[in-house]
């Protein structure tokens, strides 16, 4: 943790800013208000249409089910006390604490051939796992959130380029948001399960896919998990904090236990292999790591208010609505604060609410379709006609910066 006195928990940040709160009906469930919500879509919307690219489907299946799936999957044993449980007519059901068993029930659905490999769905769903609530912390540490999850169903030989297709995906990722991504690589631990020779053939693949990126690693040894290999990512922050986003996890045990098939080329059933993959992890602890590293002065594409217009006197009020009006139909997310107060109190208002872009409205403004522009760091871009800070704002917001 830093020292520096003036950085924010982003609990405090969320509620001056208004992106969320949490309610002691819901322990560790976040209640997402209008502001946050819009960062929330605006980052899944994001990672839809990059997947989508990507050859992507997405996937929906139940929050609640029959606890027996989870059996057969061989998460009741390892998992069952990390999940909400509970009889409804004699049958035990459970809260999803994971995706995979229900995305396989959609592989298993129909016949697969080696050509339709690899399937990747992606799955959005909401996910609880039973934290004690006494560690249950803001956005770190919540029981119910959201995975940006993916379950890529793949034939052995498949496994090389599709990690070094994912390694790249994530690369891209993060370096739009600023972070530099670092990859460790997690070997077979001593109660591994599984096939000797499968496993070491993946942790080669794995390896391999990483030189082929061209990305920096290390080495966890004997860190994976029992069912397979697996890379896991790590960013560093503003405050120069590494966290654990997400893994990227080789897993043969799922395929086997929910007897998954595809048809080889010899016309003979084979297991396929299942990658588990995210890349911001929990959205919700992601927004919490990014309202820290931002101390809630989000990038232009992601701020809830991406401009606010100031009007110097309420007879500028008209004027000021012409021109939002022309912006909102242009997609900015854009208010006008219509109080009756000084323009010093206005711009510091939008300050505090780190809204990227002010733009002040006055008699002289009006008079050539014009705005005063300023920034929430405090810089004076000057008088700059309407259409112009529309290209500045539509510009910078494809840019993600
Ligand atoms: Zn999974």
């Amino acid at each position: 943790m830093s020292d520096n006195p003036n950085l924010k928990d982003h609990r405090v940040i969320g509620q001056e800013l208004d992106l969320f709160s949490f309610h002691e009906y819901a322990p560790g469930a976040v209640f997402w208000h209008p502001k946050g919500w819009i960062i929330y879509k605006t980052l899944q919307e994001f990672l839809r249409t990059m997947l989508s690219h990507e050859g992507y489907k997405e996937i929906s299946t139940p929050v609640m089910v029959k606890s027996s799936l989870f059996k057969r999957s061989g998460h009741w044993d390892y998992y069952n006390e990390n999940m909400f449980n509970f009889d409804i007519e004699k049958e035990t059901y459970s809260l999803k604490p994971m995706n995979c068993p229900e995305a396989s029930l959609i592989y298993g659905s129909k016949t697969r051939s080696y050509q339709d490999l690899p399937i990747r769905f992606m799955d959005f769903g909401i996910l609880n796992r039973n934290e004690l609530s006494g560690v249950l912390g803001g956005l770190f540490r919540v029981r119910q959130f959201v995975i940006d999850d993916a379950h890529l169903y793949v034939r052995p030989d498949q496994i090389q380029k599709e990690i070094h297709d994912l390694l790249l995906l994530v690369v891209n990722f993060y370096k739009i948001l600023g972070f530099i991504a670092e990859f460790y690589l997690s070997t077979k631990p001593d109660k591994a399960m599984g096939d000797a020779k499968l496993w070491e053939e993946a942790e080669k693949d794995l390896e391999q896919a990483m030189k082929d990126a061209k990305v920096k690693y290390g080495i966890k040894e004997k860190d994976g998990a029992f069912y397979g290999p697996k890379i896991d990512i790590h960013i560093k922050d503003s405050q120069g904090r590494d966290w654990q986003l997400a893994t990227i996890q080789l897993d043969f045990q799922i395929p086997e236990k929910m007897k998954l098939e595809y048809i080889d080329k010899d016309g003979k059933p084979k297991r396929p292999v299942i990658v588990h993959r995210a890349i911001l992890g929990s959205i919700e602890r992601f927004i919490g790591i990014l309202t820290e590293h931002f101390q809630g002065a989000f990038p232009l594409w992601l701020s809830p208010v991406q401009a606010i217009i100031l009007p110097i006197a309420d007879r500028h009020l008209e004027g000021a609505k012409k021109i939002k009006d022309k912006l909102a139909e242009a997609g900015i997310r854009i208010e006008i604060d219509e109080r009756s107060e000084t323009l010093q109190s206005k711009i510091r208002e939008a300050t505090l609410q780190k809204v990227p872009y002010m733009g002040i409205i006055g008699d002289k403004e009006i008079k050539i379709d014009s705005l005063s522009v300023r920034t929430r760091d405090g810089r004076d871009l000057g008088l700059m006609e309407v259409s112009k800070f529309l290209k500045l704002l539509k510009e910078e917001i494809d840019k993600k910066t």
